[in-house]
């Protein structure tokens, strides 16, 4: 099919001016080796999951779901019995109480570190929503109270890791180490498997018993190997991110060791209980159906950070990555400098979305962050960021992260809403 009729209802339905249309067509032919590779990387996981599905012997009997306490719930077993042949790990714990990436770090941590126990960075800052976590910003209940000491050791200037730094902060009483892979809202790089590989063997010849934990949000099935293939203990992300490919209401998950998964299983539930209770609420279908789809939702929303990447780079701005990079999430961070237009982007996305496409998001105070945020996400699942999305702290250096689309299609149609709406609104020139 022409694009002359793609381009049609775009300028018809979605007001899209021509020269906008011009670029994307150029741009969109520019990137198509780039997509044949994310093909593969999204067909190889396809696989993997489908393998894994097949070889636990799946079936439509542990669909049905659980109440109450949940006791013997083969589905809800099954489905983390799944995640743990797709992430190669011992056990896993896959849970709708677990309500997002942070309550799943939160479990990790709390469940695996004692008074008197350390807990390093070595990736530097961690996400936001942690800083409360752990105490680097005082709030009720943080490992902090419960006396756990957090050392950070920041990336060097050049984003190289401070091996020398990294040394010195791993004493006996070391723990814990927690390694961010997706940059958070940071400009900093997002950390490869094979940078995260280099990093754990380092740590491993100083302190072989420590336990390496690998946030991973935002990073499932954009390659082929997943951290705990490469030495990570433990693995953690959030359902409404990239595993649960858009069709998970709700959820987290952590997957590892058997040891230290049950250390977050007693604290999710309670210790004696641990992963034995806990009802699936009849939704189990949906986490699996979704896990089925997230290798291709994943390549998508990744298509869609190299397109934006692409559009925004050749309009000007600087992009985190940029397309010569090798990409280890589906975040594309913009950097635009101003807050107008990151407010201007934000709400183009919005009105690219399938639901309240009509509602105009505004930075707002919301909990855990300690600035205003503005979030983007007309989503069928409320804050679901592997569907469309972009949000942004209102904070120096004014960048936009944005990520998601259930379809590359609406990835595109998204992001070209969006940069309609900086043009509408007087803040972006096209070049003539
Ligand atoms: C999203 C995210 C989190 C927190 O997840 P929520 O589900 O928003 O609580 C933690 N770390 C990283 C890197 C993230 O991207």
């Amino acid at each position: 099919m022409e694009h002359t009729n793609v381009n049609q209802i775009l300028a018809d339905k979605f007001n899209i001016d021509k020269r906008i249309l011009t670029i994307a067509d150029k741009i969109e032919a520019k990137v198509q080796s780039q997509f044949k590779e994310i093909e593969r990387i999204a067909e190889y996981n396809q696989l993997k999951v489908l393998s894994a599905m097949q070889q636990s012997n799946l079936s439509e009997y542990h669909f049905e779901g659980s109440t109450g306490y949940g006791y013997n719930d083969a589905g809800r077993d099954k489905l983390e019995e799944i995640y743990a042949l797709t992430f190669k790990t011992e056990d896993t714990l896959v849970r709708p109480q677990v309500i997002s990436g942070t309550h799943a770090l939160s479990l990790a941590l709390f469940g695996n570190l004692k008074y008197g126990d350390e807990l390093l960075s070595p990736v530097g800052s961690p996400y936001d929503t942690l800083l409360g976590v752990i105490g680097i910003n005082p709030a009720k209940g943080s490992l902090k109270e419960h006396g756990i000491v957090y050392k950070q050791v920041d990336l060097l200037p050049d984003e190289c890791f401070d091996y020398d730094n990294i040394e010195k902060a791993l004493s006996p009483k070391t723990k814990m180490v927690t390694i961010q892979r997706s940059k958070g809202y940071s400009l900093r790089k997002s950390l490869t498997i094979a940078e995260i590989k280099e990093l754990i063997g380092f740590i491993r010849g100083i302190a072989p018993n420590v336990i390496i934990m690998v946030d991973n949000c935002y990073g499932e099935f954009v390659n082929i190997i997943e951290p705990a293939e490469i030495g990570a203990d433990l693995i953690v992300g959030s359902l409404i991110k990239n595993p649960g490919g858009g069709l998970a209401p709700v959820g987290g998950y952590i997957a590892g060791k058997k040891e230290y998964v049950e250390g977050a299983a007693v604290r999710l539930s309670s210790p004696g209980i641990g992963k034995k209770a806990g009802p699936s609420l009849g939704i189990t279908s949906r986490f699996l159906q979704g896990l089925f789809l997230a290798p291709n939702v994943v390549a998508g929303s990744i298509k869609g950070a190299v397109f934006a990447a692409e559009l925004f780079e050749e309009l000007g701005y600087e992009v985190f990555p940029n397309n010569r990079r090798e990409r280890s999430d589906i975040v594309q961070a913009i950097a635009f400098k101003s807050p107008e237009k990151v407010i201007s982007f934000c709400q183009g996305i919005q009105a690219a979305a399938p639901v309240d496409s009509y509602v105009i998001p505004e930075p707002w105070d919301m909990p855990g962050y300690d600035c205003q945020v503005i979030m983007a996400a007309g989503a069928f699942i409320s804050g679901s960021s592997i569907e469309l999305s972009a949000d942004a702290p209102i904070r120096e250096p004014y960048a936009v992260f944005y990520q998601g689309a259930l379809t590359w299609s609406h990835a595109k149609c998204g992001v070209l809403v969006a940069l309609n709406k900086m043009v509408k609104d007087g803040l972006c020139n096209l070049p003539n």
